[in-house]
């Protein structure tokens, strides 16, 4: 029967979606350089980072929000590599992070932050 064949399909649909959902977001190494070096991201670069993100943070994993007042997990499009380091402002070098990691990573490049990060949760933080 057709409509069998059907439900079949979409449950293994499901399976997938799922799948695809509780992949983790990774940290990106970053961009540097070009004409948009140091500068801030547009609007539009913002939202597509945090859909790729799920609107988790790359860092910490936990669920981001969208707040125009401080909160600790408001979303904050981080520079991979920082302005100050000459990151640039492509998707490339954007990635959504909680409030929280954000402060927490300040100037730092990505790389740096997360030897830093690593080695505080051996720690147990
Ligand atoms: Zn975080």
């Amino acid at each position: 029967m057709p409509v069998k064949r059907l439900k079949v399909a979409s449950k293994a649909f499901k399976g997938a979606k799922s799948l695809l959902k509780s992949s983790k977001v990774a940290p990106k190494p970053g961009s540097k350089g070009g004409p948009g070096a140091g500068k801030d991201f547009s609007e539009k670069i913002k939202d597509a980072a945090r859909q790729e993100s799920g609107d988790k943070c790359v860092f910490c994993g936990k669920d981001t929000i969208r707040s125009k007042t401080p909160h600790p997990d408001r979303s904050n499009i981080d520079h991979s590599i920082s302005k100050k380091n000459g990151g640039n402002n492509t998707l490339e070098n954007a990635q959504n992070t909680c409030q929280t990691c954000n402060l927490d990573k300040g100037a730092a490049n990505t790389k740096e932050y997360l030897e830093q990060y690593r080695h505080a949760a051996r720690k147990g933080f």
